[in-house]
């Protein structure tokens, strides 16, 4: 069983009727009705030590961020604006009380700069490592909602920013070789302290050109798979196509990882991953100009099954491998 499958058990199980709840399990966020013009779109990622964070890396102040700009990704995804959080806390027995502090502030700025107010929360002791929870209240304009499962044939398949530059940063700290090679400190703040495509999200919705957005947590060959899936459609990805940061070349060498494998599997990128009609190409790069984000075209929308990828092999060939949900699953199946 992995993390789809168990998904999968409390997908479906609401009666339906009245209730207000335009969209449940699937996408980024659910949407609940708020009033006629506008959507409450409600998300929740939890943190763990030992699985997401590394307290010998991770300073406190960037992950209490991070734990607010992850799930404010997710709004981003939809379009949304952030209103209120809530924080779970769980800490083990002799925290460190500075440690704690420094947290609250992360949490703090992060809230500050997405324009959200910290609205409650749980504080719970944990007999095992750090555990952090969020849930956050955002809104969008009831028709700019942008879901899932709204990708068309021939829709071009675009991503905002660099992709694979926090799954290198992780490795390199979980590798120790970020003392020798300062150089590379950026991709290792991508790890520890990602933005997510607020304005950005918000713009594209706005423009009502978008077909299919969400963000990227778990690897564009997963992430794409699930946009995919729920639009009835595949995908085919180029290699060459994927944007990533001039500093990924260097990291895949130190890593023995391979480039292409850490830009499409490694996650955390917190990017917009989204589709639009080819004739849209050049308003979707004035928005993004806009926003102040750089998105590239990275693949097509077909009718095959799953997501491909395209790769050029030696003497100009090319080879094209099923990569699809081949990024993170929190319960890979041997
Ligand atoms: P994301 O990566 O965008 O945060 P997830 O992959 O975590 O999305 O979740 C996909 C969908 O499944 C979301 O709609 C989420 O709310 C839902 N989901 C995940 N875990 C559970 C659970 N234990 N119970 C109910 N819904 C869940
Ligand atoms: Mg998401």
């Amino acid at each position: 069983m992995n993390e789809r499958d168990i998904i999968q058990l409390f997908t479906g199980r609401n009666a339906g009727g009245e209730s207000g709840l335009i969209y449940g399990i699937g996408d980024d966020c659910a949407v609940i009705a708020k009033d006629a013009g506008c959507s409450w779109l409600v998300t929740m990622d939890t943190l763990v030590e030992a699985v997401h964070f590394d307290l010998g890396w991770h300073p406190a102040g960037k992950l209490g961020r991070k734990a607010v700009s992850v799930n404010v990704s997710d709004i981003a995804a939809m379009g949304g604006a952030p209103r209120f959080i809530f924080l779970s806390l769980g800490l083990p027995k002799g925290f460190d009380p500075a440690w704690v502090r420094a947290f609250s502030e992360g949490v703090t700025d992060g809230c500050r700069e997405y324009g959200c107010l910290l609205a409650g929360g749980d504080t719970v002791l944990s007999r095992g490592g750090v555990m952090i929870t969020i849930t956050v209240i955002g809104e969008a304009g009831a028709d700019k909602v942008v879901y899932r499962n709204g990708a068309r044939l021939g829709d071009d398949v675009w991503v905002s920013g660099e992709l694979g530059s926090a799954a290198a940063g992780l490795a390199l700290c979980g590798n120790g070789l970020v003392p020798e090679h300062p150089a590379l400190q950026p991709l290792v703040e991508a790890h520890l302290d990602p933005r997510p495509r607020l304005g950005l999200g918000r713009m594209l919705a706005g423009s009502g050109l978008v077909h299919a957005m969400m963000d990227l947590s778990d690897g564009l060959a997963t992430d794409l798979s699930h946009l995919c899936g729920q639009s009835g459609a595949g995908a085919l990805i180029h290699s060459e196509w994927l944007p990533c940061s001039p500093l990924l070349g260097e990291a895949s060498a130190l890593l023995q990882r391979d480039k292409v494998d850490l830009m499409i599997r490694g996650g955390e990128d917190y990017e917009l991953v989204f589709t639009a009609a080819p004739g849209s190409a050049s308003i979707i790069q004035t928005i993004a100009n806009q926003a102040g984000a750089v998105v590239s075209r990275v693949g097509v929308i077909d009718d095959k099954p799953g997501v491909r990828l395209v790769r050029s092999g030696s003497q100009g060939r090319r080879r094209e491998v099923d990569v699809s949900f081949g990024g993170f699953d929190h319960f890979p199946e041997a």
